[in-house]
């Protein structure tokens, strides 16, 4: 069956069409700019040319009308008609402790989803517009909803609470809710799959860093702790995000510059980082370029970065009492093979070992681990596409 995956930002929404039985994107595209001038849909499918529609996008009903358009289109279109398409997978950002796993969408689950906006306000009423509006242009055609936060609902209490007092909890249920959980339990499958063993007898850590970051103790197949916190701001040195730090500082720095919330919100969330420590980019080919030209804070923001993955796989190898692999993932994770050294150098107590010469890859499905290395390092290329379509056709079927 046909399923469209639908990410849906507050300008931006990204879909692909996915052919379930054999797993092939049909076709990917973006909307970009909704509701602004210069709204645009760029469509790319195996086989054919990439286009590139200019259509003005007032809003999502009008995106989702005109991406039902390009699919079905009689020259770059992949499918017949709106009735190829099987299902509707929605990736939501925060499904709070509501959502433990995916779920069929109707009026009572719209109605939680909804109830979830005070935990992500930026995340979830675009999500909302998503959902709402594929509703509306495909009547009858199922919708699902797959959720970053809900692998991390297995979490233990004394793992997601945090030691403030509990009222705080029970009345605006300020806990760790953890994100990319669609990625970490993506990869975390496939290194079982890899390993030729049931997950239910691994111990797998899961480090997804990209532009945002975060990691996973991944216990017999289920999320036992996570980096992320309350919101995706805490845990590792991020592009722009700050990670983990004491919160006295924070109180420090709005006394003594005089910042208001909002600007320590952009202070924290869009100007730290790797940004923030090299003061060159958040970018981290850019960080490691200016680096290796001697740049001494870029090399700083390098260390910091490596220092709180090796901190956190330390961590998460104690929660788990042992960690069987490792998996890198992501953009930083799949394709800088020296950042992935130095975040497993030092790690030779706990039986890391990382092979140089298996370590130069890029992307796709590798070991790198060394022959006698006891634990399992691989590089893992994660699909959260893919897992959305595969969790919406469970579903539908
Ligand atoms: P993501 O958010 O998963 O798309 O990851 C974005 C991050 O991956 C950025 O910091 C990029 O600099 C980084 N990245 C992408 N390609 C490379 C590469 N070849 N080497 C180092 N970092 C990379």
């Amino acid at each position: 069956m046909n399923i469209l995956v639908i990410n849906c930002g507050s300008s931006s929404l990204k879909y692909q069409l996915i052919d379930s039985e054999n797993e092939s994107v049909l076709a990917k595209g973006l909307c970009d700019r909704i509701g602004i001038d210069g709204s645009f849909i760029k469509q790319s499918a195996p086989g054919k040319d990439d286009v590139v529609l200019n259509i003005d996008l007032k809003d999502h009903n009008k995106a989702i009308e005109e991406v039902i358009n390009a699919l079905t289109n009689k020259e770059y279109g992949v499918i017949g008609s709106l009735s190829d398409i099987s299902a509707v997978g929605h990736r939501i950002v925060h499904g709070g402790e509501k959502f433990h796993e995916s779920v069929i969408i109707d009026d009572e689950v719209m109605k939680a989803i909804e109830e979830c906006v005070p935990l992500a306000p930026l995340h979830n009423p675009p999500n909302i517009t998503g959902i709402r509006a594929c509703r509306a242009a495909m009547h009858g055609v199922p919708q699902v909803a797959v959720f970053d936060t809900a692998f991390h609902q297995t979490m233990p209490e004394k793992a997601f609470m945090y030691a403030i007092p509990y009222e705080y909890y029970k009345n605006h249920g300020i806990r760790k809710y953890g994100f990319h959980g669609t990625s970490h339990k993506y990869v975390a499958e496939r290194c079982a799959a890899i390993m030729g063993q049931p997950i239910e007898k691994l111990k797998i850590i899961t480090c997804h860093i990209g532009n945002g970051g975060s990691i996973a103790a991944v216990k017999y197949g289920k999320c036992v702790d996570t980096s992320m916190g309350f919101t995706p701001l805490d845990g590792l040195e991020m592009g722009t995000r700050s990670g983990i730090l004491d919160p006295a500082a924070v109180l420090y720095i709005m006394e003594s510059e005089h910042k208001t919330d909002e600007d320590m919100n952009t202070i924290l969330n869009k100007k730290s980082g790797l940004l923030g420590v090299s003061g060159v980019s958040s970018d981290m080919r850019d960080v490691r370029a200016a680096a290796d030209n001697g740049n001494k804070r870029a090399q700083l923001a390098l260390d910091i970065f490596a220092y709180r993955v090796k901190s956190y796989i330390g961590e998460y190898a104690a929660v788990m009492n042992g960690v069987d692999a490792i998996v890198f993932t992501a953009g930083i994770g799949e394709n800088d093979a020296d950042m992935r050294f130095s975040c497993a150098s030092g790690l030779e107590y706990l039986g890391v070992e990382v092979d140089a010469s298996k370590n130069a890859v890029r992307g796709g499905e590798h070991e790198i681990s060394a022959e006698s290395s006891k634990v399992k390092v691989f590089v893992i290329a994660t699909n959260e596409e893919l897992a959305i379509a595969r969790e919406t056709a469970k579903l539908v079927k």
